[in-house]
């Protein structure tokens, strides 16, 4: 472990509060929060609420209790009435970080996005989704949509003027972007070790969706580089994304921070847990009296930080945090696991 403090780590939370949150969000938090501590670096809390209409107005307050609760602490947040002050003492503008809260930074995604537009990086798509379903050479894979058939590529941002009226989204030119060498096709992930892309499975993404809601691919980008984040530490789901970043980070002419990937909690028909898995909400551990050490005991070990489930907190683990002890398998939590939580005590 290294003892001093290594201020220039800067590591961060980012819940989105499109639901509660879960045993599975607790364990990356848990690992990003130990990533960062364990170097001696900071932690900040971004809310990243800008997937109308799925957000849920409750989930904001819920993930920052939920995150009190497991004894994660953050440097500077929505909440922090003092990050002015901190911004001051590290050496930054505090008005060039501005809000934690991703609906209340629309103006800085705007600027980047008016910077893409600026060369020629973006244009403007009319495509619907059936469109695009209906253009689209192969059938897709997982989570992610049919690959971008290229329909809009041939406009130019300009031409986005004689448009009014007709609905578009702003969509990034990856695919002939990175042709470019200085666009990363490979990267070397904190976790999961050297990674590749090929940008033709990727295609061209949105940065603006049509309704003029940055996103998620330009916000994340745009918060991480203002914000000072050194380390991204999130779920493996998001190692495609990456690569998106990356590009939007070399366009955008930013240095970017360093990626890992964890390994996601998944149920038992090896689907990313969510509702369909039963509850598997913290509050609902919480309010059911299970301490949170006991869970984050339970996490540690799962995580290979400790050989027992004993109950700890996140503090006590800064000391024994190491990638190499993190299984690189998802992790399969079932009823019967859920019911071992809701049953421990003290
Ligand atoms: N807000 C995203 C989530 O909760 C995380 C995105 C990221 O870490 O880049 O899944
Ligand atoms: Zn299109």
């Amino acid at each position: 472990m290294e003892t001093h403090s290594n201020r220039s780590i800067v590591g961060r939370l980012a819940p989105s509060p499109t639901g509660a949150q879960h045993v599975g969000n607790a364990r990356t938090y848990l690992l990003a929060w130990l990533s960062a501590r364990s170097q001696g670096g900071r932690v900040i809390l971004r809310i990243e609420d800008i997937d109308s209409p799925r957000v849920k107005p409750w989930a904001v307050q819920q993930a920052m209790d939920d995150l009190r609760w497991l004894g994660l602490d953050w440097d500077a947040g929505p909440d922090d009435a003092l990050n002015e002050v901190r911004d001051i003492c590290a050496g930054r503008e505090a008005a060039s970080v501005g809000s934690y809260v991703q609906t209340e930074r629309l103006s800085f995604y705007r600027a980047a996005l008016d910077e893409l537009k600026r060369r020629e990086l973006v244009y403007p798509c009319t495509c619907t989704r059936s469109d695009i379903e209906a253009a689209a050479s192969a059938p897709h894979v997982g989570q992610e949509g049919p690959v971008y058939p290229g329909t809009c590529r041939h406009r130019q941002a300009a031409d986005a003027v004689p448009l009014a009226g007709q609905p578009f989204a702003w969509r990034f030119r990856y695919q002939e972007w990175s042709l470019f060498p200085f666009v990363p096709k490979e990267y070397v992930d904190l976790v999961a070790g050297k990674q590749r892309c090929l940008p033709e499975e990727l295609g061209d993404f949105v940065v603006c969706k049509v309704d003029g809601t940055p996103a998620y691919q330009l916000a994340v980008v745009v918060d991480d580089h203002a914000m000072g984040i050194t380390e991204v530490i999130r779920g493996d789901d998001l190692i495609a994304s990456t690569f998106r970043q990356l590009a939007l980070y070399a366009s955008l002419g930013w240095t970017p921070p360093q990626f890992g990937h964890v390994p996601l909690v998944i149920g038992p028909d090896g689907r990313r847990l969510a509702k369909r898995h039963g509850d598997t909400r913290l509050s609902t551990l919480h309010e059911a009296g299970v301490p949170a050490e006991c869970l984050v005991g339970y996490l540690a070990w799962t995580c290979g930080l400790q050989s027992h489930r004993n109950a700890v907190r996140p503090n006590d683990l800064v000391g024994q945090f190491a990638w190499e002890r993190l299984p690189r398998s998802p992790l399969t939590l079932t009823e019967r696991d859920w019911q071992t939580l809701l049953s421990m005590s003290p």
